[in-house]
């Protein structure tokens, strides 16, 4: 698996995702998409919404405001119970999601180091540590604080350090059992922090209307459930699918994208009959799952995760997660959860208009059941991203190619001109572009020899580059073949066809059938 620092480094040199505001040193919590990166989160989303859109009978699309009426909030819970729980260093000041510092922890360079020590089996070895790495590493931890107390503490009697509990040890060396993942410093105690961005709409302070960014897409599509009901006149079960912005005032954001304040959802709400659900439910579970695969995401790198009981929030009756192996380690990627009927129920209750379905064989109104693919775009991207991206050895040289599926690759075609002093040569290619360009998203690149042309195309991922050489368009020696060199980034093969043959070719190519073009044309040697 790649790592992380990779992808980032990539993501800027060519174009694909920059930190936000980086001239003013950069905002964590907030990344730009570049020109790269707004084609693939754009094939990422168009996908997304011709699948689950166009492609159904059943589904219809909305894009409601981003800042909703402040009751609504209310109704949904998000107001009462939408949090995480907190933690600071009391040391250090940094903040952490209570439930994500342990594993931290864990994976700190500090604690795996102090670990080893402890590994040795005796506390003079750990002595050694908290004077000498330690004051590096952990320079907050109350044993490297006060080392020459700690390491005149009489052990005689004590179990060595590897025969006592994980927190035990954790006392020993730091006086509580919850420590800072940086410093090693003390934690204060969870409490729970409101996830909700608050703001206000007016241009008079006092008067304002205080409300806040949406948290998540879904609440904007339940309160138009009537209006879009009596719009579409759509049976059950029907959804209503939406992308958009969603903001959250995370603790910890981080891993780029994966974890940011302000992010896009890509959410569906299938309402279906009250005992229909379950098997709805398993429906979404395997179409979602099958939908990244779909697109190239490979089968080991994604996995399904079903909630514990008593990870369920109180309306659900059930979830699961889809989870990636991100570089971090396996982390979600689309949340499937049955929400019942809570959500109608509740914004019937508080704007008191009732949100229900009348059901034509029973003659009864009813209260759909609800389940709720939520999808982050932006972790989509990123996953996508990761799991396109290989280094292979071609020719003793290392080449970085990212292998995206042609729906999702940012720029399908690149058309190079083999010689670029030739007019003939470049004119041709020009030409090639404004045509292909009607189709696919085409690029003319003449800045550097082929070769590196070739490169600089495999590492943001173009499926497949088209050559205009002397061949093509004829010299003194020999008539113009019209002809053009078409090369395949996966396999580097390459394959040389008719100019008016290109298009039908291309369409074939972007189907990924390769093999059967090169069978048909016959591979080229180079
Ligand atoms: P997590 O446990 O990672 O905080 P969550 O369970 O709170 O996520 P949901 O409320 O289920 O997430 O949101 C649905 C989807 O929205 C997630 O699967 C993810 O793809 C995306 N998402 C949620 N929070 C963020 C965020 N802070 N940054 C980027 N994407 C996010």
């Amino acid at each position: 698996m790649v790592d992380m620092d990779k992808i980032v480094s990539l993501s800027k040199r060519r174009g694909f995702i920059f930190q936000s505001s980086e001239i003013y040193g950069g905002l964590g919590s907030a990344w730009d998409y570049g020109p790269l990166g707004v084609e693939l989160k754009n094939n990422v989303k168009r996908l997304w919404w011709r699948d689950n859109v166009h492609l159904r009978d059943d589904m219809v699309g909305l894009d409601a405001a981003i800042t909703m009426h402040p009751k609504v909030w209310e109704a949904s819970g998000h107001l009462a119970s939408f949090a995480d729980p907190f933690t600071g260093c009391l040391d250090c000041g940094r903040h952490y999601r209570a439930d994500h510092v342990e594993e931290a922890r864990k994976n700190s360079k500090w604690w795996q180091k102090l670990t080893e020590a402890r590994g040795k089996g005796t506390w003079s070895a750990v002595i050694n540590w908290v004077k000498g790495d330690g004051k590096k590493l952990a320079p907050n931890l109350a044993s490297v604080k006060q080392a020459e107390v700690f390491s005149k503490r009489d052990f005689s009697g004590h179990p060595e350090p590897h025969q006592i509990s994980e927190s035990e040890f954790m006392k020993q060396v730091g006086g509580v059992d919850s420590l800072c993942p940086s410093c090693g410093g003390k934690l204060s105690e969870p409490r729970p922090a409101s996830l909700m961005l608050e703001t206000s709409l007016g241009p008079v302070q006092e008067t304002a209307t205080k409300t806040y960014l949406r948290p998540e897409t879904a609440q904007g599509i339940f309160v138009n459930f009537d209006n879009v009901l009596q719009a579409s006149r759509k049976k059950l079960p029907f959804g209503i699918a939406q992308i958009g912005k969603a903001f959250r005032n995370e603790i910890t954001p981080g891993n780029f994208t994966f974890r940011t304040r302000e992010f896009e959802q890509m959410e569906i709400e299938y309402f279906c009959m009250p005992g229909t659900d379950e098997e709805w439910h398993q429906k979404w579970v395997d179409e979602r799952f099958q939908w990244y695969q779909r697109y190239g995401i490979q089968k080991d790198n994604i996995r399904q995760r079903r909630h514990e009981p008593d990870e369920l929030a109180h309306y659900a009756k059930g979830c699961v997660d889809i989870e990636y192996l991100f570089p971090m380690g396996w982390s979600e990627l689309e949340g499937i959860a049955n929400r019942t009927d809570y959500d109608l129920r509740q914004h019937s209750q508080f704007s008191g208009k009732a949100l229900e379905y009348f059901d034509e064989e029973s003659k009864q109104k009813i209260v759909p059941y609800v389940i709720e693919p939520s999808a982050g775009a932006d972790r989509s991207t990123l996953a996508f991203l990761v799991d396109s991206y290989h280094e292979e050895e071609v020719r003793e040289e290392k080449r970085v190619v990212l292998k995206f599926h042609s729906e999702l690759a940012p720029l399908k075609i690149a058309v190079l001109p083999l010689l670029k002093k030739n007019d003939r040569i470049v004119e041709t290619a020009k030409q090639l572009t404004a045509n292909l360009r009607q189709r696919w998203y085409t690029v003319y690149d003449d800045t550097a020899s082929i070769g590196r042309l070739y490169r600089r195309q495999d590492e943001v991922g173009t499926p497949f580059c088209v050559t205009v050489d002397v061949q093509t368009v004829g010299d003194d020696k020999a008539p113009a073949d019209e002809k053009v060199t078409i090369r395949d980034r996966d396999t580097m093969e390459q394959v040389r066809v008719s100019i008016s043959a290109l298009e039908p070719v291309m369409e074939k190519l972007m189907a990924g059938k390769w093999a059967e073009v090169a069978q048909e044309h016959g591979i080229k040697r180079t």
